[in-house]
């Protein structure tokens, strides 16, 4: 961690989607201990949100919690409003609220699909769409992408299909928004140990036994191997660096 005189975000706001718990959780406050203040956005979550901002403020950062469910715009709006009076600015939007479900081939129904999408791409473009109208230039998109975006496992294929919609997104966004000195990045998260990936039951199932098989660094991720690249992707050190997509994963494809 840096120190008070060298802190890479000193004076910067973010808002995390989806950071009651999980990835979420650490990159705000690997965000707001570089000197960020940081919103904690939450869809359910409320005392998850406050323990994390409690903790945040402990430690002499900034933070709120603000409730808004990214799958629904005049919630968006409200968050972003809500951001604005806090803080007054933004430079730093971290798209990571998104939900994971798997179903065979002969279940995937109209309301797995729209869940999914609604949340992990409507939801991403319409928080970069009111986040820009508050950027100043040089400000950052960071999009939680995963693995599945390009390698996907068996079950996953909408789910696999909105985060390669993201890579898609942040890749268009990255050329669209260049000229404005916006950067818009995604990182590609294998498998991580979090809240919604024990409540899925990844936590002692085969497919995670598979995964470490597979991943070169012989281990799954800690929300904390994320939280350090975004914390990178938010900060002027990754100031030249755009359109990209990092695969944050132990060397697992
Ligand atoms: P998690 O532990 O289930 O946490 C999800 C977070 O998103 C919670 O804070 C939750 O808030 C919030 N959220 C859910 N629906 C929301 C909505 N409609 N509006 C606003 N917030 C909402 O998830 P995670 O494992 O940390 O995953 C976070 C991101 O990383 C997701 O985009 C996921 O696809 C991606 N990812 C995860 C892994 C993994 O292995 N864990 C791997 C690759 C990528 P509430 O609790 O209030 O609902």
């Amino acid at each position: 961690m840096s120190t008070n005189n060298t802190k890479k975000l000193a004076g910067k706001v973010a808002v995390v989607t989806g950071a009651s718990k999980g990835i979420g959780a650490a990159i705000a406050e690997h965000l707001a201990a570089e000197g960020a203040s940081v919103v904690v956005n939450y869809a359910s979550s409320k005392a998850g949100a406050e323990k994390i901002v409690s903790g945040i403020n402990a430690r002499g950062g900034k933070a709120i919690a603000v409730q808004a469910d990214v799958a629904r715009k005049a919630d968006i709006e409200r968050l972003f409003a809500e951001t604005k009076k806090a803080f007054g600015q933004l430079d730093v939007l971290v798209n990571n609220a998104g939900i994971y479900e798997f179903l065979p081939l002969e279940q995937i129904t109209a309301e797995h699909f729209h869940k999914q999408f609604d949340l992990n791409v409507l939801g991403l473009i319409l928080a970069t769409q009111e986040a820009i109208k508050q950027f100043a230039s040089l400000s950052s998109v960071i999009n939680i992408s995963s693995v599945v975006s390009t390698s996907p496992a068996p079950g996953g294929s909408v789910y696999s299909a909105t985060k390669a919609a993201v890579d898609a997104v942040t890749k268009s966004l990255a050329k669209e928004l260049g000229a404005r000195k916006i950067r818009v990045n995604s990182i590609n998260p294998g498998m991580i140990e979090t809240d919604g990936f024990r409540a899925s039951g990844f936590a002692e199932s085969d497919l995670r036994k598979q995964v470490e098989a597979q991943t070169p660094l012989g281990r799954i991720g800690q929300p904390q191997d994320v939280a350090t690249v975004a914390t990178f992707l938010a900060s002027a050190d990754s100031g030249w660096i755009t359109g990209e997509t990092f695969h944050v994963s132990g060397g697992f494809r």
